[in-house]
């Protein structure tokens, strides 16, 4: 017998739960088809018991500022198992939260790997579902490179099993998770070695937030080896080596981690039986209303291969149910201007273009304002960390098409200038908004002196 839904979502991680949820809202009747724990990458592996970890270190930070506020902070040691127990106790509530919320929009919760047998009719545990409407979204897994000896290394699900703290930690890995979790493990007392195949890391971000990032992280001590190709991992009991094509041997360390990207989790899908087609690294394309090549067919998240982060996985999914079940037709998520935070040691927040794209979009048209200083809190201790942010505006109206900090705050601050820029505030706009005094933000809209805006000097090897 095979059970038909109006909906039926494969995956319920962040794009799957919120398409659900929203549909169920309506009225449809939904079912979801989960393989592991509710709540997917973000709640179990991902998003949240991250940013536990980096407010841990945040915290770390703070009490070694404190002497410079006049606390006599007395010697302190960190307890991990002790968060790491918090922490998984705080996820498992989230997991069950997920399950009460999904239950009462009465979405049908399905334990177990969907697989599709048919056009729109999937196979669970040997039960045919199907629906008027199927949405893939499956999201992805950590990639790990094709040297001897990865299976020696961890990837970021394996980290968030560490039941002791690494002493010796190196991560391979230039992008979001890479500099992440080495800058919290370092801010917790992990000697920590970052090895970058090329000369620098988040090649994808506003090269100032990079820049002022890596001189940050190198003078809180953090090692980087730059130019290096990794060759094999080695182990010598509990201790591992790398080693480099150029023949050099780095090392020990109690723990590798490798952060070089996600694959989507599309080969066991049995995707060709669906009529659904995938690119060739597994990636589902679709049209901008989440539609595959098979009617009736969506996907969102991960598993589309651009903008790998929650909220967006959340809003593809939720303006995909407004569009299916309530008559909001055309509704979809622009996937522009999307805010973004870096939760490194400062964290960066970001939004819209970097000066680069600004110069190749408006030429001589694009201008850029920009500021850089020490917080008020940092002149109070020993560790100076400081706050750069940018505007890059374009036309006689000087439209901000792309806003950039790093720094103490940055990640907060974001949110609200997100709106502003997506509502296409102008730079007059910023200068008419009364500053809210003494904070950091205060700076982005008091920035006054502007230049024309250039392409970077930094440059991908190989190219001009
Ligand atoms: P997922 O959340 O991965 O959910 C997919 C679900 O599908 C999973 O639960 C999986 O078990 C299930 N599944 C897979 N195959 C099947 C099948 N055949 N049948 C049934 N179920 C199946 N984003 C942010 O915005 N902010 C952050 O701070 C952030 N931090 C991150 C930190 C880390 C370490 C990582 C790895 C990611 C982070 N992300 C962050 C990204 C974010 O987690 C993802 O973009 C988001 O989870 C994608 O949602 P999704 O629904 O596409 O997939
Ligand atoms: P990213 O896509 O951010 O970065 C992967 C990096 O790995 C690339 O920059 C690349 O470096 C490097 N790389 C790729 N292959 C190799 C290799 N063989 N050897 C060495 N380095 C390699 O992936 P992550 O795994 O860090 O994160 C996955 C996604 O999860 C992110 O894209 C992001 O969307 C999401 N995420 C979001 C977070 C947030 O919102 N704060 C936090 C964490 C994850 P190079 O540039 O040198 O080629």
């Amino acid at each position: 017998m095979t059970r038909h839904f109006d909906l039926l979502c494969i995956g319920g991680g962040s794009g799957g739960v919120a398409t659900a949820n929203r549909a169920g809202s309506y009225g449809a009747r939904v079912a979801l088809v989960e393989s592991g724990r509710l709540g997917g990458t973000c709640v179990n592996v991902g998003c949240v018991p991250k940013k536990i970890m980096w407010t841990a270190g945040q915290l770390a930070h703070a009490i070694e500022d404190a002497a410079g506020y006049g606390f006599r902070v007395p010697a302190h040691s960190f307890d991990w198992p002790a968060l790491k127990t918090a922490r998984d106790d705080y996820v498992r509530n989230l997991n069950a939260g997920y399950e009460r919320y999904l239950l009462s929009n009465k979405v049908e919760i399905v334990r177990g790997a969907a697989t599709f047998v048919a056009e729109r009719t999937v196979e669970v545990n040997g039960e045919r579902i199907s629906a008027d409407h199927v949405l893939i979204a499956v999201g992805g897994r950590p990639r790990r490179p094709e040297v001897p000896g990865a299976e020696l290394g961890l990837d970021s699900d394996g980290y968030f099993d560490l039941a002791v703290q690494p002493k010796r930690m190196a991560v391979i890995g230039a992008g979001y998770i890479a500099v992440e979790v080495g800058g919290l493990m370092h801010a917790l007392g992990t000697e920590v070695t970052h090895y970058l195949r090329r000369d620098h890391f988040l090649h994808s971000f506003e090269p100032m937030l990079r820049d002022r990032l890596l001189e940050h992280m190198r003078a809180d001590g953090i090692g980087f080896q730059t130019h290096f190709s990794l060759a094999r991992v080695e182990a010598d009991g509990a201790q591992r080596w790398l080693h480099g094509e150029d023949g050099s041997r780095h090392g020990p360390f109690d723990c590798i981690l490798f952060a070089i990207g996600r694959h989507p989790n599309t080969a066991t899908l049995g995707l060709d039986r669906a009529g659904v087609v995938t690119r060739a690294d597994g990636v589902i394309p679709v049209d901008r209303l989440q539609q595959t090549n098979a009617a009736g067919v969506y996907a969102v998240g991960d598993v589309i291969g651009h903008h790998e982060l929650t909220p967006v996985a959340i809003a593809a999914g939720r303006r995909l149910a407004d569009r299916l079940f309530d008559g909001q037709s055309g509704r979809a998520l622009e996937y522009e201007n999307i805010a973004t935070v870096i939760f490194s040691h400062p964290p960066i927040g970001t939004v819209g273009m970097m000066e680069d794209e600004a110069v190749d979009r408006f030429g001589d048209g694009a201008r850029v304002y920009e500021t850089q200083f020490t917080p008020m809190y940092h002149g109070f201790t020993a560790r100076k960390v400081k706050m750069a942010m940018k505007l890059v505006v374009a036309g006689a109206e000087e439209r901000i098409v792309g806003l950039h900090a790093i720094g103490p705050g940055a990640d907060e601050m974001l949110q609200g200038f997100a709106v502003a820029v997506k509502m296409g505030a102008t730079k007059r706009q910023f200068d008419d908004t009364v500053a809210i005094h003494p904070t950091a933000a205060e700076e982005m809209v008091t920035m006054k002196t502007s230049r024309p805006a250039h392409r970077s000097d930094i440059r991908e090897e190989g190219k001009p």
